[in-house]
């Protein structure tokens, strides 16, 4: 029997792991093959960009990306685009460029031996029993049982534990789309793009090397491909081209718009990161909800196992503030009238001489 169970391996519990592993019997499942060098089929989708908050929490986690992590170009530059309103400005932020998938194997490299690893393991349902997680899960076509004391749901936006826990669904999910193109000309910003007619989220492009990465969040009932072709037409009149596309995936988003949508867990049972809806509601930056989740409870473990729901909850008091602030600021970038306002007021904006 494992002292802690975790399920899902990326940043979230791939941090939660590495902080308590020598310290218990830590089982971490993911149905993804991190501990190879290659990427397998189930790649996690994302813009991989690290934004400050994010920065500061590797910073404060000892940590440093390897050069083989990072790709092109390295970005100081937002430029933000209302469609609607046909306003654009440039803002100053600076975003490390990663490949996503080399991050989570780097954070999986991590992990002190001790940790047993079990990758191409999809995680099922649990049974709570005699005070003990029965853990059922598949790998390779065949049915496995494990046991653990505490199970972590380290397993992102659409949480097979936090489903299993709460029935209802989160109250906001999108859809998310980003589709990869082959690009000649590189711009080298991080565009965000708000057009009402496409999603009341934003849209997004990314560059990757000789990439540039088209992504965009709807709510289901949406008809999302045509969100997304109406995007690229109208993206054309700001100088992008999206001809040669080599790959297309997609996942669910959370979008919190209240830290009242938070799940932290119950008892033993605790999620962490985009599984416990840790998100940020504004941008979408999970990487920072992540490693601060993971640390919280980290620190919980150790500071009250036997009173683990409680601990969390007041280790993580400052973190669901911060989803409350976050929805606070919000209308000044959703509400079309306020952004128009603050984008006309040329506030904080640069100029760009390209
Ligand atoms: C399109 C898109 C773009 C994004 N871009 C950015 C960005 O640029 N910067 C940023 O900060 N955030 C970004 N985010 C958000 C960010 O990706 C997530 O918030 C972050 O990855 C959350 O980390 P996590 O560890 O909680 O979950 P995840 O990274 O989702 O990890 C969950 C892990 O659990 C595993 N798992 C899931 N279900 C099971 C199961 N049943 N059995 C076994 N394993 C399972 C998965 O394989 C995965 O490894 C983006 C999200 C999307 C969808």
């Amino acid at each position: 029997m494992y002292d802690i169970a975790i399920i899902g391996a990326g940043p979230a519990g791939a941090t939660f792991a590495r902080l308590i592993g020598t310290k218990y019997k830590v089982l971490l499942l993911d149905k993804r093959e991190l501990l190879n060098n290659e990427a397998g089929s189930l790649e996690k989708c994302c813009g991989g960009l690290i934004a400050p908050d994010a920065q500061r929490m590797l910073g404060k986690l000892g940590l440093g990306i390897p050069q083989n992590v990072l790709v092109g170009p390295q970005l100081f530059t937002v430029r933000t685009i209302d469609m609607q309103q046909d306003i654009e400005r440039y803002y100053q932020r600076h975003y490390i460029n990663i490949n996503r998938e080399k991050f989570d194997r780097w954070m999986v490299s991590l992990l002190p031996s001790s940790v047993h690893v079990a990758c191409g393991a999809l995680f099922v349902r649990y049974y709570f029993e005699d005070g003990v997680f029965k853990i059922h899960f598949r790998n390779n076509g065949k049915e496995y049982i494990e046991r653990a004391k505490y199970l972590i749901g380290a397993d992102g936006a659409f949480s097979i534990l936090r489903r299993q826990l709460l029935p209802e669904p989160f109250q906001k999910t999108y859809i998310s789309i980003q589709e990869w193109f082959q690009v000649k000309n590189q711009q080298p910003y991080f565009s965000a793009i708000f057009d009402d007619e496409i999603s009341d989220f934003y849209s997004w492009t990314i560059p990757k090397e000789e990439y540039i990465l088209l992504g965009t969040a709807v709510l289901p009932e949406k008809n999302t491909t045509q969100k997304l072709e109406l995007l690229k037409k109208r993206l054309t009149k700001y100088g992008f081209e999206f001809q040669n596309r080599k790959k297309r995936h997609g996942a669910f988003i959370l979008r919190p718009s209240s830290a009242k949508q938070i799940c932290l867990g119950r008892g033993n049972l605790a999620l962490i990161g985009e599984a416990a809806g840790l998100i940020s509601p504004t941008s979408a930056e999970g990487f920072s909800y992540a490693f601060r989740s993971a640390l919280a409870l980290a620190q919980s473990i150790q500071e009250g196992p036997d009173n683990l729901a409680e601990q969390y909850l007041k280790n993580t008091k400052e973190l669901r503030m911060n989803i409350t602030i976050k929805n606070m600021k919000a209308p000044f970038m959703y509400n079309a009238f306020l952004r128009k306002a603050a984008m006309k007021s040329g506030l904080l904006s640069m100029d760009i001489y390209a």
